[in-house]
């Protein structure tokens, strides 16, 4: 094995194992508990065989003192076990969760991430985390330290009577065979409700978060009659999945019962025999139910050891594909030249690539305008553009080194991306434009003013500190998308990546924009316009047109807008978009 590899996969593993200490702490207080098990029963001996037969008022309180003091013991050691690893548990959280969510933040843009939901759902990897940590802190892993006293006790049992020891065996078998028998009778039912429920779910989910439309148009009746159908699923699904779990109980309490009893009568039968006194039956019983309870609870928590393992897998494919980058490493800045070569971009349900063959140049400190047809690729190339584009081919080269291989923290602050769909969260106007980091008042004022929005912010009662509802519910269109402008540009963005920020302005919001962008020019930006407006072509070096998926004509702004004319006019091939048959007019 390689040393790179034996570090990848240790990421999960290593952290359980710098817990080592707790659970050799863990193993020791489950050793003192088992060991000090014992007192019940040889009490009980005792008070049957010894102080009954001797009457000795003395012998049977010194020992019920001694036995107190015995429990007590036992309690302490069975409570600090679960302290440690209650404790254990938290630390294992904190140390795994800034791990996992950077991980799995970097799966969400990675759609051929084999990782499964954990990988593509953050709240899942977190689910999943939860799951190890409730699993590791609860009995299913002090059944695991106490299992390996199981055989002592049988031990013990054949040491009172081989039939005892074989009884318990027998009971010990039946409760694993039919545990075993019941998990594979019950997983899939359990997995059919359990996905059933979840996509019910999801389903409502998707459709509140357009609630507004639905309303509007009158179209709740329907889903709700869609959801219904899948609601009814899941619960069909979950009943017959409750029936079997409620069967393999009744089995289960079925044997439980019969086994305390029936060792008693095992006893009873030997202690008529001569073979056993009447305390070594009792004992029996007592070191029966502790043979079997590790068993028991072995049995019991299986299915949680199952999706734990599962969870346990996933976390370590997650953070194997989405290593912690060492933070030591540190880049020297972009100044924002970007080359593409041969780039082709895909998407896993589409047989045709949604961009091929991208070949482009740009120095730094260029404004790009990008123009084409809608659907023609324009905000897959913002993607790549800015390395987001999960399923892409070729290179996209930032400052001759590829994209991809930066660390997002790292890059985050070098790149400026206005997405269509603006996304803002939730949380004040400054912390938005400031990117949720430390708000910088002077730079937040700055960006802000550069995207012409600074007056109409003083104009909010509460000014920057402006909450803007979720996901900028408060705001107008426009707003939103000129705070997502001043975010693009907030600090010092060396590649700035707009998709149709223009989309909502009206004519004096463009023209700030465009102003913007000169001046982002000037301060040697390299800048990525993509737009519907011709008129944006006056900021403009270079013109990139995209037409289905491919380069049309790139190239300096004045020359692109020559070789369209020409073409016009030599009614040779048609210009793609109305917008720039207005422009070469
Ligand atoms: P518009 O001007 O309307 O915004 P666009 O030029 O920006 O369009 P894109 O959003 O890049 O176009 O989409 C280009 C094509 O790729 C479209 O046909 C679209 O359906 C497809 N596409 C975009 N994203 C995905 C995706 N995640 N999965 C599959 N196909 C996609």
């Amino acid at each position: 094995m390689k040393p790179s590899q034996f570090f990848k996969r240790s990421e999960l593993t290593a952290t359980l194992w710098l817990f080592r200490r707790e659970f050799v702490l863990v193993g020791a207080f489950s050793l003192l508990a088992n060991v000090l098990m014992l007192s019940p029963t040889l009490y009980m001996l005792q008070v049957y065989d010894r102080v009954l037969a001797s009457q000795s008022e003395l012998t049977l309180l010194a020992m019920s003192l001694l036995t107190l003091c015995l429990f007590a013991v036992m309690a302490l050691a069975e409570w600090l076990r679960s302290r440690v690893l209650v404790g254990a548990g938290l630390r294992l959280d904190e140390r795994l969760g800034t791990l996992i969510f950077n991980a799995s933040f970097e799966a969400q843009l990675s759609p051929a991430d084999p990782a499964g939901l954990a990988g593509q759902n953050p709240a899942r990897a977190f689910s999943d985390l939860l799951q190890i940590r409730q699993f590791l802190t609860g009995s299913g892993t002090l059944a695991f330290f106490d299992a390996p006293w199981t055989p002592i006790y049988m031990a013990l049992l054949f040491f009172l009577h081989p039939w005892l020891g074989l009884l318990g065996l027998l009971f010990a078998l039946i409760q694993a065979g039919q545990a075993w028998f019941g998990h594979q009778r019950s997983l899939a039912p359990s997995e059919a409700a359990a996905e059933a429920w979840a996509e019910a779910g999801s389903f409502l989910q998707d459709k509140l978060r357009n609630a507004e439309v639905l309303e509007a148009m009158g179209m709740i009746g329907k889903l709700q009659l869609r959801w219904g159908q899948r609601h009814h699923t899941a619960l069909a699904r979950a009943a017959v999945a409750q029936h079997l779990t409620h069967s393999i109980t009744a089995v289960s309490k079925f044997i439980r019962y019969s086994q305390q009893s029936l060792v008693l009568g095992a006893g009873a039968l030997l202690v008529i025999d001569g073979q056993l006194s009447p305390g070594g039956m009792i004992a029996a019983n007592l070191l029966m139910s502790r043979a079997l309870a590790p068993v028991e609870q072995i049995v019991g928590g299986w299915r949680q050891f199952i999706g734990m393992r599962a969870a346990f897998a996933r976390l370590e494919q997650l953070l194997l594909r989405h290593l912690p980058r060492d933070p030591a490493f540190k880049r020297v800045p972009p100044t924002g030249s970007l080359s593409l070569q041969q780039v082709g971009a895909h998407a896993s349900k589409r047989p045709t690539p949604i961009l091929q063959n991208i070949n482009l140049q740009v120095r730094a400190g260029t404004v790009t305008v990008i123009l084409g047809p809608s659907g023609s690729g324009k905000s897959t190339l913002a993607r790549v553009l800015v390395g987001i584009w999960p399923e892409m081919t070729g290179a996209v080269l930032l400052d001759g080194l590829p994209i991809e291989g930066w660390n997002r923290l790292e890059l985050g602050p070098h790149i400026g991306y206005l997405p269509q769909d603006v996304a803002l969260l939730e949380g004040s106007i400054a912390e938005n434009i400031a990117r949720f980091g430390t708000v910088d008042p002077v730079q937040v004022i700055a960006a802000a003013q550069g995207a012409g929005l600074h007056e109409m912010i003083l104009r909010f009662p509460k000014g920057y500190d402006t909450p803007i509802g979720e996901a900028g519910r408060l705001l107008s269109g426009g707003q939103r998308q000129r705070i997502g402008l001043a975010r693009a540009i907030y600090g010092d963005p060396k590649l700035i990546v707009l998709d149709e920020p223009n989309a909502n302005l009206d004519e004096l919001g463009e023209a700030a924009l465009f102003k913007t962008v000169e001046g982002l020019k000037a301060q040697g930006k390299t800048v990525f316009l993509i737009t519907h407006r011709p008129a944006a072509v006056a900021v403009a070096d270079r013109i990139l047109i995209l037409n289905n998926g491919q380069i049309q004509t790139e190239g300096p702004r004045d020359a692109v807008l020559a070789a369209l004319r020409a073409v016009r006019q030599a009614g040779l091939k048609p210009v793609p978009t109305p917008d720039l048959v207005e422009l070469t007019a």
